[in-house]
């Protein structure tokens, strides 16, 4: 472990030394610590520990040292290289949920409430729009979506709504790729006070670091590039402020339930490892395969901010590392081509979710945005016949290969 001599220069260095292993038994990895609750020595001890006087654990629903060894890597690589007001090192809290979608449910019920209003933006991931339109709708959360692309409607939107509390950017957004400038956004909310959070799924700590432009919060399905093998769910939100962390976020999470397990911590903390190096490939294997696609003659449309096709190349040049390693396409023959297309595959996997390992291929309209309205889908540009990619790194000669063959 560094004990802080040097600073660690780079990311795989961070993740793999960030988190303290220190543990009775001196075993290398962090254990898998099942267990539901902690002992106390002697009742005096159980009183300390909840006075807060005695820091050690006491229920696995508020917190286990599994799933603190993953909370600390993913703070410290969107930390990484970052300093705060003061010029010290960024701190950052990190807590662990058991999937995106009980990370976002905290996300939105700590900082929001009835009479409040949320901006957002179009072509949010189909669970983010849901949770917005159904469950904060219902409960009096006025939801506001607008294309937060647009900086002057951001302006006036926030200018006219004093209600607005929290705004909330997807970049790059599901399945679009449609990405929106973190820092301009932010500098508009910051005048009001009003604050930030970006899910930051698609991109990762290794290609970007909202916290970098004064935002508020950032999200992760874990389930996604930071597992990296897709073998468990699980969802974080880390936040700058500490003391609102350990305070109303930390109650919120706590009483919602929406804590991890110990076995999905450890498959977590064990897929971060290698988080650099599955980028690097992911992301060089993603540019080859959306030049095939641009110049393939079957091909109607690629969605890839690595094209200056594409209306956010500007954007996702000025705060992404690479353009990342899920994109969308559309073929000339719309559904029913598009059909064709994904039974002919031989190699890649037809299944929903994206970051893993291995290439996966989905049809956002009829699958992960299957609640989200044709109207609304449509307007922004989830057609019927589009097709969403997550790139693998397995060899890229097989990728093009089983797409060479499933077009013909
Ligand atoms: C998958 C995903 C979520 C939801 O996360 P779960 O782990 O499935 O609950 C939220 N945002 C984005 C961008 C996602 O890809």
């Amino acid at each position: 472990m560094n004990k802080g001599l040097f600073h660690l220069s780079g990311i795989s260095s961070i993740a793999l030394h960030a988190a303290d292993n220190n543990n009775a038994e001196f075993a290398h990895i962090t254990p898998i610590f099942a267990t539901s609750t902690f002992t106390f020595d002697t009742a005096e001890q159980g009183m300390e520990r909840f006075a807060g006087s005695d820091k050690s654990r006491i229920y696995s629903r508020w917190g286990n040292p599994t799933f603190t060894a993953a909370e600390k890597t993913i703070a410290a690589l969107e930390a990484f290289g970052l300093t705060d007001k003061t010029g010290n090192s960024l701190q950052l809290k990190a807590i662990l949920h058991s999937s995106g979608q009980a990370a976002m449910t905290t996300l939105f019920l700590s900082t929001l409430q009835s009479g409040d209003a949320v901006l957002s933006h179009y072509s949010l991931y189909g669970g983010t729009h849901e949770l917005l339109h159904k469950v904060l709708a219902e409960n009096n959360i006025n939801v506001i979506i607008a294309d937060l692309r647009d900086l002057h409607t951001v302006k006036e939107i926030v200018s006219k709504n004093n209600a607005i509390k929290l705004i909330h950017i997807e970049t790059p957004a599901n399945p679009t790729i449609q990405c929106v400038d973190i820092e301009a956004v932010t500098n508009i909310a910051k005048e009001k006070n009003i604050l930030v959070s970006v899910d930051n799924t698609f991109a990762t700590p290794y290609l970007q670091q909202p916290f970098k432009y004064n935002v508020d919060f950032v999200f992760h399905s874990t389930t996604k590039f930071l597992n990296g093998h897709g073998t468990a769910i699980g969802g974080v939100l880390l936040g700058k402020d500490i003391e609102l962390m350990n305070t109303k976020v930390w109650k919120w999470h706590v009483l919602l339930g929406g804590n991890s397990n110990p076995f999905d911590a450890f498959l977590l903390s064990n897929g971060l490892k290698t988080l650099e190096l599955r980028m690097q490939r992911h992301c060089s294997n993603a540019a080859i395969v959306a030049n095939y696609l641009a110049q393939h003659p079957a091909v109607e449309k690629v969605n890839y901010t690595g094209l200056t096709s594409h209306p956010d190349y500007a954007i996702s040049k000025k705060q992404m590392k690479h353009p990342g390693a899920v994109m969308s396409f559309e073929l000339k023959g719309g559904l029913d081509s598009g059909k064709k297309f994904i039974n002919k595959l031989q190699m890649c996997v037809r299944a929903i979710s994206l970051g893993t390992v291995d290439t996966l291929i989905s049809h956002p309209a009829s699958m992960s945005h299957k609640g989200v309205s044709k109207e609304e889908r449509e307007k922004f540009g989830i057609t019927d016949g589009l097709i969403r990619l997550s790139v693998g790194i397995e060899n890229i000669e097989d990728i093009i290969n089983d797409f060479e063959q499933a077009l013909q």
